[in-house]
């Protein structure tokens, strides 16, 4: 910096100089050295006039100064280039918060303190259906809900509050409104009806475990109490009240056993097509039909048909377990004597393994239902044929993790078909032919 008004006062004195010189040389000092200076001046002028020309121009812009007016012109310049690029980055910084606000699921709106509605996002017109039109409505004139008008009055900052949609009563909504910016607010509003109906559905699950298991725990408890009631029992006799205890523990053994698999199969990653083993589908048939026999002990006639030879992309005893609970179905709910036929087919979308009977049936308002856990048409059929109302909860889950689905066909009287539909990914190509 010194050396810039070193230089100036050098410049100044370079142009003072001569005319001076020559000022006394026509013996008019004060004239040349006025007229001198009045140059010099107006030469900063011009340099001065560029400079803010320049400065009402773009960055890149050229400008020809000298002297301390560039030393002045290339601070400024790098000051510019800093400010713009700050400026740059918090522009993108802006638009990255406004896109992230956009894209959020929740409606976000602004309020100013007396709860007029500064600003809001999309999604606050698909919960609220509120558009930009209602910037600078109060928000209690647009929703009316006495509820709603309540939480806005009394609301502690940042506690939630849970509210039915004044759109739709079956969507509940969560509330949270948080001091936000000088005076004003911002209200958050989720929609948690997805939350509370597994909340529910989880209440709904343990209370049905409970039930489930509480009815063999009694029958249990029921025989131990009367055992030890009676004093003087044979050890025929006791044996004999012993064996009645089997049932019910074989029954409990069962629910658990189920819970467990299920419980399973909702946590293990299923193996997908590309990495699961290849099962041959023929050999696994003719092992569950000869399984199905032997559990029938032969009351019922069960057959093959049209089983191709399908390597199948699945886990053998996933595959196994989902199967051998549909023949024991068909078995358990057809009457004696009754036929079980296990068919599979082919086509360019599909293999399908379907297991029918020509038993009890299924009227048309349970064949949505019967996959849910513990759903059953008849509590007090299944219960005595030994069944836990698990079996197509897990049938449901295998199929979903080989990408398979369960599709049931039935009417009450007329027997039913469940067939496992795969898709024809999980076929290996090459090694398909009808039998
Ligand atoms: P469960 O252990 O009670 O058999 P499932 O989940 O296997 O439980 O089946 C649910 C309900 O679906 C059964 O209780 C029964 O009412 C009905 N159901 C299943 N398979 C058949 C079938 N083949 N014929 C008639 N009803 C069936």
């Amino acid at each position: 910096m010194r050396n810039i008004w070193l230089y100036e006062l050098w410049r100044l004195t370079r142009f003072l100089l001569p005319a001076l010189l020559l000022g006394w040389m026509f013996d008019a000092p004060s004239l040349a050295l006025f007229i001198a200076l009045l140059l010099f001046i107006s030469h900063q002028y011009r340099q001065f006039i560029k400079l803010y020309r320049w400065l009402n121009s773009s960055l890149d812009a050229d400008l020809n100064v000298k002297g301390l007016w560039e030393e002045l012109a290339y601070k400024i310049y790098h000051k510019r280039k800093r400010s713009r690029s700050r400026k740059k980055s918090l522009s993108k910084m802006l638009r990255r918060f406004q896109d992230s606000v956009t894209m959020m699921p929740d409606a976000a709106i602004v309020l100013d303190k007396d709860n007029n509605i500064l600003w809001l996002n999309p999604a606050a017109t698909k919960i609220l259906r509120l558009s930009s039109q209602d910037i600078g409505q109060n928000i209690g004139n647009l929703i009316r809900l006495p509820s709603f008008i309540h939480f806005l009055r009394q609301a502690e900052q940042g506690e939630s509050f849970e509210m039915r949609s004044p759109l739709d009563e079956t969507q509940s909504l969560d509330l949270r409104i948080m001091p936000y910016g000088v005076g004003q607010q911002l209200l958050l509003i989720r929609n948690i009806t997805q939350v509370q109906k597994l909340k529910l559905m989880r209440q709904e699950f343990v209370a049905n475990v409970s039930h489930e298991l509480r009815t063999p725990l009694t029958v249990i408890l029921g025989y131990l109490e009367s055992l030890q009631e009676i004093d003087d029992l044979s050890a025929v006799e006791i044996k004999q009240q012993l064996s009645k205890l089997s049932s019910p523990a074989q029954r409990m053994n069962q629910i658990v056993t189920d819970l467990l698999l299920l419980s399973r199969l909702d946590l293990d990653v299923p193996t997908n097509s590309s990495e699961a083993p290849l099962l041959d589908m023929q050999t696994l048939l003719s092992q569950l039909k000869k399984d199905g026999e032997q559990l029938s002990q032969g009351q019922h006639t069960i057959s093959l048909k049209n089983t191709l030879q399908v390597k199948l992309k699945a886990v053998e005893s996933e595959m196994y377990s989902a199967l051998s609970n549909l023949i024991s179905n068909a078995i358990r709910y057809s009457p004696d004597g009754g036929e079980i036929i296990i068919e599979t087919s082919l086509d360019n979308n599909s293999y399908q393994v379907s297991v029918s009977d020509q038993g009890l049936g299924i009227a048309p308002q349970h064949i949505g239902r019967l996959t849910e856990r513990f759903y059953r048409v008849d509590a007090g059929r299944s219960r005595e044929v030994g069944g836990t109302g698990l079996g197509l909860a897990i049938v449901k889950q295998i199929l979903r993790r080989h990408d398979a689905e369960l599709v049931i066909n039935s009417k009450a009287a007329g027997g039913s078909i469940f067939s496992c539909r795969f898709p024809v990914a999980r076929v290996e190509s090459d090694t398909v032919t009808t039998n």
